[in-house]
């Protein structure tokens, strides 16, 4: 039996940095749901394909295939798209432009949550996203959903873009966090929303260890009470 801790919110709310470090602390593999989306965004600017060509994308979807390696003893996690390392580039401003509405084609939805399914197969993980703890995971032993103001989120996905050489304004930033926001609550099947069940945490004012702390404690008790 496997062990599954599932993930949502917003873009910012330190979702992927959380997951990174809980991975590497507690030996959950670390599942990035998001980066499958970038990986057909990807795929689809590389072939020229616009949003617009919405049968273009799907017919994408059979010749892609998608692997993510967690980096031995770090925080870390490799994307390979048809076994080429594209961790850097599925983050280029580009592919965050269309991503979400990549990812609202229900064609693409569906392939994608087999993929991110296949991935977690039989593995204690971590998985994070938007729709982990409502559609790919509904059963999940962990539930959590990671919330922030969004000037805070806007502000935390600047900073980190600059540390990683994306070049993007504060303003561009906030505008793209706006729209994705926006799509990824209206989404026909595995739209943003809090679970019922899910505990919910509100990040404005906390330090990433913080935040932390707080998932490490819940995935703790939760390990207990199941071993009761
Ligand atoms: O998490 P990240 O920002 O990398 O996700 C990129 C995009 O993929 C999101 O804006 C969202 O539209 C989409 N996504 C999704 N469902 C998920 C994960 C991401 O629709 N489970």
């Amino acid at each position: 039996m496997s062990f599954v801790v599932a993930i949502d919110g917003p873009a910012g709310t330190g979702k992927g940095t959380i997951t990174g470090l809980i991975s590497k602390e507690m030996g959950l593999v670390n599942i990035d749901t998001g980066a499958t989306y970038r990986c057909v965004a990807l795929q689809a600017i590389r072939n020229n394909i616009k949003l617009e060509e919405k049968q273009k994308i799907i017919s994408l979807l059979d010749k892609i295939t998608i692997d993510i390696k967690n980096n031995k003893g770090k925080e870390t996690q490799t994307i390979l798209l048809n076994g080429e390392d594209v961790t850097k580039e599925i983050r280029s401003k580009e592919v965050t432009k269309i991503v979400s509405q990549v990812s609202s084609i229900v064609e693409v939805r569906l392939k994608m949550v087999e993929v991110q399914r296949n991935l977690a197969k039989g593995k204690d993980v971590i998985m994070e996203g938007r729709d982990i703890t409502t559609y790919v995971f509904p059963n999940a032993d962990v539930k959590i959903y990671l919330d922030a103001d969004e000037n805070e989120r806007a502000k935390r996905r600047y900073l980190e873009n600059q540390e990683k050489g994306i070049n993007m304004s504060f303003e561009e930033v906030l505008e793209n966090i706006r729209i994705r926001d926006e799509n990824d609550k209206n989404k026909e099947i595995g739209s943003l929303k809090i679970a019922e069940d899910a505990v919910y945490i509100d990040t404005t004012n906390l330090t990433i260890e913080q935040v932390k702390q707080k998932v490490r404690n819940i995935i703790e008790n939760s390990k207990l009470k199941s071993n009761i």
